[in-house]
């Protein structure tokens, strides 16, 4: 295997919308403790564990995609700190930060295990985390998690406070469960120093009975009624991902919007998105995809690897075509969240 000492970066790829692909989201594994509504169902069936690429594995294939340019790398699941031994592979890749090949390694995480891992996670190298919670009360929580408990994640931020790392939360929009919540934790995140992302439902998987109409809350929806208890200035903040970002001056932190539906961010894409069995999707909402698998176990030299990962590049579309109607069902693609992360 090629290693980063050994092997000069290079430019990013460029795909054929003239977008150059410089971050990476890795879900590390498709399982998980909780068994959010619109993420999954109750009864999900889980990859064979042997299907799985190993921690080496995955980290040889992110190594590759930093080398070929990717700045930024996201883990994700499924939840990531459940994968026995995930702080391993941190580790591993934390050094590519220390050695300035990464700008930066972050993940995203339901935050039930982070009282453990808080600590180990800003040893590895992790500035950031996303921590998703989508309700503050605790009954709330539990019906929307179906098998989380809110007190063990609140747990977990405390951690990641004492440990100093940067959080912003994630909130899906839900129509019904969170949308009279929405100022409140607005406030909270403001009190806290966390920033807020808010994220419309998108159309993925079977989730077993619930319907996406009923789930579907339209951002633009949210910022209005927001606008009446606080001011909010549009914000040239990035961070690489697809949030669009307001200034919130009564709190002093920001407020992002993830809307896919309401306004589509496929212009200004940067990203893929690997799987824990190898499996590359250069888009969260359409079907398309490319094994790395058979190239990354066909040889030791990366030449192969490198080679599909330029070819799926050359593939990527331009963008989703997710929509929430009755005429085209509940459902776009057909995979869930839990597969490509998010
Ligand atoms: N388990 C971790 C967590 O919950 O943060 C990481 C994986 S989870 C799939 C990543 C993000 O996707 C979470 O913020 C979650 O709320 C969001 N998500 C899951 N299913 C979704 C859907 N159908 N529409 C919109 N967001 C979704
Ligand atoms: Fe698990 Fe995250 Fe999906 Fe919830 S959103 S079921 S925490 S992967």
């Amino acid at each position: 295997m090629a290693t980063l000492d050994t092997m000069r970066q290079s430019e990013p790829v460029v795909d054929p919308y003239g977008r150059a692909i410089t971050y990476l989201r890795v879900s590390v594994t498709d399982r998980c403790d909780f068994r959010c509504v619109y993420c999954m169902s109750e009864n999900m069936s889980f990859l064979p564990k042997k299907d799985l690429l190993t921690l080496e594995e995955l980290e040889r294939l992110c190594r590759t995609f930093v080398g070929m340019g990717v700045r930024k790398l996201r883990l994700t699941g499924g939840e990531p700190l459940v994968r026995r031994n995930v702080m391993q592979l941190i580790g591993n890749l934390g050094e590519l930060v220390g050695q300035g090949h990464l700008e930066e390694l972050t993940l995203t995480t339901n935050g039930s295990q982070l009282a453990r891992f808080a600590q180990p996670l800003v040893d590895a190298g992790v500035r950031r985390i996303n921590v998703s919670i989508d309700t503050l009360d605790a009954v709330k929580f539990k019906e929307v998690t179906r098998w989380g408990r809110l007190e063990q994640v609140l747990g977990g931020l405390e951690a990641a406070k004492q440990a100093g790392l940067q959080v912003k939360i994630n909130a899906v929009a839900l129509k019904g469960v969170n949308e009279d919540e929405i100022e409140h934790m607005l406030a909270w995140c403001g009190a806290e120093g966390f920033d807020l992302t808010l994220i419309e439902v998108m159309p993925m998987g079977d989730i077993g009975g619930e319907e996406r109409l009923d789930q579907y809350l339209p951002l633009s929806l949210v910022r209005s009624r927001l606008r009446k208890s606080f001011t909010l200035t549009e914000s040239d903040y990035k961070t690489g991902g697809p949030a669009r970002y307001f200034d919130v001056k009564e709190t002093g932190q920001r407020l992002g919007f993830i809307t896919p539906l309401t306004h589509n961010f496929c212009e200004g894409c940067n990203r893929v998105r690997l799987t824990c069995t190898g499996t590359l999707y250069m888009c969260l909402g359409q079907e398309d995809a490319a094994d790395l698998r058979a190239p990354l176990r066909a040889s030791d030299d990366d030449a192969g690897l490198r080679s599909a990962i330029r070819d799926a590049i050359a593939r990527k579309p331009k963008g989703h075509d997710f929509v929430i109607d009755r005429r085209s069902g509940a459902q776009s693609v057909g995979r869930h969240m839990s597969v490509t992360g998010g």
